[in-house]
């Protein structure tokens, strides 16, 4: 009920009862406590109020300053805070570089971020969220494994709520992004999406009949590790072969386009140079790539059948150099009207990333 007041701005209980399917007793009995609690609040009767059978009824809304959130997309070099909102709209931003990526370093890290973002929010403060790339397990608040940090079964919401004092809540970075975008984005009203991000790791954050899939072990649409190459694929990080990531991360392109240029030196930036300047064998590890990727998205397309994908990531830097191939390879693969599926692409800064980490402790708050 109040995940609807939330996402679609001020509604008229006739309308809640509409959407969520609940009765205007059940609505009224579920709006009183939060307008007492000073969450919603009743605006004047305005332009967007529906004429009631009888009675007026007033729109209720969000009152988005009752509470602030602390969000944390954690990387292996860096910090990205944000405090938002109770409608998630950001109201101050900070990033940090670690000490390092010990879990005490990066632990302590995250606290100091958390005393320099805005003390003015620190009373109406006390939910943080965090995002981390890789394997989490959300309910318990434990990274099971995190590739880029090198971290295995850490506890990390235990751990920083004992140095923050905040309910602490800790997500899969894409999955976060994902909650963002459903909530607050381009999946708003969408009953079914998919979220796609490219770069470092090929991830993927699945919207399937209005909720986020977590799927029976926390890990659900990771089609980075989507097996992709026939026969004995390049090797990947996470022990098996031939997966999207293998073949399309940026590790992956970095290590191809050293190969095939002999310059042993070469980076994602380097790369990216040669094969914009008609370097033909690094622009077709570009190529392989978006082929890569193109066949996971259509894997993951054919499987769940979302209304529309979008693509995002920090990989974008160097997407005209892959986009056809992606799409592509994307629409030879998909079956029959699932070709309908629209590939979105969509930059978005890091920026976003941590407010997806403030979305799911929002989230975690009002779900319930
Ligand atoms: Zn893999």
């Amino acid at each position: 009920m109040f995940t609807t007041v939330l996402t679609r701005g001020p509604v008229v209980r006739p309308e809640i009862a509409r959407i969520t399917g609940l009765s205007s007793a059940a609505v009224t009995k579920a709006v009183k406590p939060m307008i007492e609690a000073g969450y919603l609040e009743e605006l004047p009767q305005g332009e967007r109020a529906v004429e009631g059978a009888g009675r007026p009824a007033y729109p209720l809304a969000v009152r988005a300053d009752r509470e602030f959130f602390v969000g944390v997309k954690v990387t292996a070099d860096e910090l990205i805070g944000v405090v938002t909102d109770l409608r998630a709209q950001v109201r101050d931003a900070h990033r940090m570089a670690v000490s390092g990526r010990s879990v005490e370093q990066v632990v302590a890290d995250i606290a100091a971020l958390v005393r320099e973002l805005g003390p003015e929010y620190a009373e109406r403060t006390h939910h943080l969220g965090l995002s981390v790339s890789g394997d989490v397990d959300r309910p318990g608040g434990v990274v099971r494994y995190s590739p880029f940090l090198g971290w295995h079964d850490v506890p990390l919401a235990e751990l920083v709520a004992g140095e923050t004092a905040l309910m602490v809540t800790v997500e899969n970075d894409v999955k976060a992004l994902t909650v963002a975008e459903q909530w607050f984005g381009e999946g708003v009203g969408a009953d079914s999406f998919a979220l796609a991000t490219v770069g470092v790791g090929i991830g993927c954050g699945l919207v399937v009949g209005g909720r986020l899939v977590a799927g029976g072990y926390g890990v659900a649409g990771e089609i980075g590790h989507v097996p992709v190459a026939a026969g004995d694929g390049p090797a990947c990080h996470c022990g098996a072969r031939g997966c999207v990531e293998a073949i399309a991360s940026e590790e992956a392109i970095v290590g191809r386009a050293r190969a095939v240029s002999g310059d042993p030196a070469l980076d994602m930036a380097g790369a990216i140079e040669r094969a914009h300047g008609g370097d033909a064998a690094v622009r077709a590890v570009f190529a392989e790539a978006g082929q890569a990727i193109g066949l996971g998205l259509a894997a993951m397309v054919n499987l769940v059948g979302p209304e529309r994908v979008v693509v995002s990531g920090e990989g974008l830097a160097a997407y005209d150099l892959f986009e056809e191939d992606i799409r592509a390879a994307f629409t030879t693969q998909l079956f029959g009207a699932a070709a309908r599926c629209p590939l979105v692409v969509r930059p978005l800064p890091w920026e976003e990333w941590a407010r997806g980490a403030a979305s799911v402790s929002i989230q975690s708050l009002f779900a319930a």
